[in-house]
């Protein structure tokens, strides 16, 4: 044995005692039971390395670990499973083996955990990643402790995925907060989805991440200290009423603060609630004593520092689908700074920390027993097992469904409309009507005209703007949430396709007729050939949708009458565009698993995609989309969930050193007070300091409010932000951001406003 193997030794030995002791309430025969598990899983994957040269039984360990310690799942069935949960996918043992020494409910469990095989499955990647999903997730309904171990599997992969390969990283991130994280935040396990979030982003924007921990870092040491004279006079307060109570704080996550930054296009600076409080009651008089008991709190605190009444939360009242309970409120202290706190008792508390872990811990029979979840759970597996969806779309639906119903708005009569978070104009037409989602174009929410694809925000008024011209397109098919409205555009787009079809079919009779060719005719066959399509039905959609010119067809008849012999097969233009670029790639001698932006390559290689406007600097990803290569910031929403769904199209890119003789459109967002002179300082930043050329200006000013939005041509993102933060120096500027990824739709929605007029 070599001294690394030794250490190796060591270190495994530890890792079991540690998890033997985080252990210790069991009884002796089921940490005889562990310890079995441990030295069968030893035994199997012995030799076996992870990627960071450690010995593989590391993981299962850890993973054991995390469930005992940080999930509250202490149940010899969950250790042996965790322990084991490799066993079965990676080395020559099997499901009977693992039934014949640990038992039925384990080999269910683990081969729940079970990926499938490449084998099993003769489709793409792609879809297998999605079997795997529906696979996990069905099991749920079954034994809940599967999806358990599987997020805690995740964890600790998040945790350890240093080791990995770039494109792998940014895929397993994109998973992780495509899927894991929300489902960990449906479960309840807060602290868990957090970590998962926070990781993800380190690994896909490791920039952004590295500055703002920075940021964050240097304000700990001054917050901390605003936040303990706080909590102090809470304190004060509480106890001077006789309550029995504890008192935490806690920071919010980086990726939190960061999702905050760029929902509302805020700089670190006026993230002011930074931390959150919370104030644990002992309270032990029944729920409705409890739920008396918090509002106590609150209006005892509420008398202290002003409320913001819209932040209020009463998740007592009505809990969460997951069954938090809580009360939630933002209230304005010291200084002007809003704090966020939480009040909760010791019962609700307990929940909240550990999630479904908590109502689960006692029961050993894998059953569940609360009411919100197992109703979810069944809805979930009505999605999963309806046959008529493929893994990817129910993946996708099941997606949807982790994410609660919370965003309220309103008809231009006053009527209330609950959508799901994230839902859209079109998803709002939709459920107002399938005939008013077919014929959308846009809409006035709060009097403004927006476009289809626009997101809604609770407590808007929406009226929809129709056209009898307008029918929907599968590009709609991104911009919706809704089952609803998904179901309605795909038999739209069915309907599209029939008429489509008959159309063609009409043309191709037309033009063949005088040839004496029908659609019985041998010349079929070869034309279907010509333009590589399987079936007539094809052929005729084809033609019916103007992808192909009719007069291909008098062409191809008159040259075989004429006795010609037709070599070759028709290239649509598409097609064509296609073999040019990767002729141009071949011939530059890139490398196509990594583009390296702006080098030996013209721009028109790839798109820069609309959605996220990447700038040299940023870091990236490209996303191949049938030969046309999109380019996409790896923090983009969009590019996390194409890459989290379509993974192995992922194309690892980097921008090349230098860019200067290329420039980029990126647009800043500058609000201030509408003082004379505003515009003019700006543009004289713009233009004369740092010599940049403007390509649009809109600006608007509101009761005394300045609103700003400055579309200019730059080098990179470094260029970007010292023009942001020269802007930002100027007197009553309040803010100037990067504005990402709406530029083309504010374009659009001119658009549609001028034809409105
Ligand atoms: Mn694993």
């Amino acid at each position: 044995m070599t001294t690394q193997e030794k250490q190796y030794d060591r270190v495994v030995i530890n890792a079991y005692r540690g998890l033997m002791r985080a252990a210790r309430d069991r009884s002796k025969a089921e940490r005889a039971l562990i310890r079995q598990a441990f030295e069968f899983a030893r035994h199997a994957h012995e030799g076996t390395r992870r990627k960071s040269g450690e010995p593989y039984i590391l993981h299962p360990l850890a993973v054991a670990r995390i469930l005992v310690s940080e999930m509250g799942l202490d149940d010899p069935t969950t250790i042996v499973c965790a322990l084991l949960h490799d066993v079965v996918e990676d080395t020559h043992y099997d499901l009977t083996d693992i039934k014949r020494e640990f038992g039925v409910v384990a080999s269910n469990i683990i081969d729940g955990l079970t990926k499938i095989s490449v084998t099993e499955l003769n489709e793409t990647m792609d879809s297998k990643q999605a079997e795997n999903f529906r696979k996990i997730f069905l099991t749920i309904s079954t034994d809940i402790r599967v999806i358990l171990i599987k997020t805690a599997d995740r964890l600790h992969n998040m945790r350890t995925l240093g080791a990995m390969r770039r494109d792998k990283m940014l895929k397993i991130a994109s998973e992780t907060l495509y899927l894991y994280a929300p489902l960990a935040h449906r479960l309840g396990l807060y602290e868990i989805k957090s970590e998962l979030e926070d990781l993800a982003f380190k690994y896909s924007e490791p920039g952004i991440y590295e500055d703002l921990r920075q940021r964050m870092a240097a304000t700990k040491v001054e917050a901390k200290q605003y936040i303990e004279r706080f909590i102090r006079s809470v304190r004060q307060t509480l106890r001077s009423s006789g309550l029995d109570f504890t008192v935490k704080s806690r920071f919010k996550s980086l990726y939190s603060v960061w999702r905050k930054m760029e929902r509302k296009g805020e700089p670190f600076e006026e993230i002011f609630d930074l931390f959150a409080i919370r104030i644990i009651l002992e309270s032990r008089g029944g729920k409705e004593q409890e739920k008396a008991d918090c509002w106590r709190v609150y209006s005892i605190i509420s008398g202290l520092y002003r409320p913001n009444p819209k932040r209020l939360r009463d998740w007592i009242t009505v809990p969460k689908e997951n069954s938090y309970e809580a009360l939630h409120t933002t209230l304005l202290g010291p200084e002007n700074r809003w704090v966020e706190v939480q009040i909760r008792t010791t019962r609700m508390d307990d929940i909240a920390e550990k999630g479904i872990a908590a109502h689960w811990k006692y029961k050993e029979s894998g059953e569940m027993n609360d009411d919100a979840l197992a109703k979810w759970i069944e809805r979930v597996r009505d999605i999963l097992e309806n046959p008529s969806l493929n893994a990817l779309d129910a993946v996708r639906e099941f997606r949807e469904n982790l994410e609660p119903y919370d965003v309220y708005v309103f008809t231009p009569k006053g009527e209330l409309v609950r959508l799901p978070n994230g839902s859209t104009v079109l998803d709002f037409a939709y459920k107002i009507h399938t005939g008013i989602g077919d014929t959308a174009i846009g809409a006035k929410v709060n009097n403004q005209v927006v476009t289809p694809d626009q997101e809604l925000r609770p407590g808007d008024q929406v009226e929809v703007l129709t056209s009898r011209k307008q029918s929907p397109s599968r590009d709609w098919l991104r911009h919706v949430k809704t089952v609803k409205a998904k179901e309605s555009i795909k038999a739209s787009l069915r309907r599209q396709r029939r008429e489509a079809i008959e159309h063609g079919r009409n043309m191709f009779n037309w033009r063949a007729r005088s040839y004496e060719v029908d659609e019985q005719h041998p010349y079929m066959r070869e034309l279907l050939t010509y333009f590589k399509l399987p079936t007539p039905e094809e052929f005729y959609y084809a033609l019916g949708s103007r992808l192909i010119d009719t007069s291909l067809i008098s062409e191809f008849i008159k040259l075989k009458k004429e006795g010609k012999k037709i070599e070759g097969h028709y290239l649509s233009e598409e097609e064509q565009q296609k073999q040019a670029f990767n002729d141009k790639l071949e011939e530059s001698g890139i490398d196509p698993d990594m583009l390296v932006l702006g080098q030996n390559q013209r721009f028109d290689h790839y798109q820069l995609s609309n959605c996220c406007e990447p700038l040299p600097g940023d870091d990236i990803i490209g996303f191949n989309d049938n030969g046309r290569i999109m380019i996409h910031r790896t923090s983009c929403e969009e590019a996390i969930s194409l890459m989290s769904s379509f993974g192995s199209q992922i194309i690892e890119a980097k921008w090349a050193e230098d860019h200067s003789n290329v420039l980029f459109l990126a647009a800043i967002n500058v609000i201030g007070l509408d003082r004379q002179g505003m515009l003019n300082d700006i543009i004289r930043i713009i233009s004369l300091r740092m010599k940049l050329n403007i390509r649009k200006v809109t600006i608007e000013s509101n009761n005394g409010m300045f609103e700003g939005r400055f579309d200019v041509f730059i080098k990179n993102r470094e260029e970007l932000r010292l023009l942001i933060s020269r802007i930002e120096t100027l007197p009553h500027v309040y803010t100037a951001t990067r504005a990402s990824g709406d530029t083309r739709r504010r374009y659009e929605a001119e658009q549609i406003a001028a034809v409105q007029k």
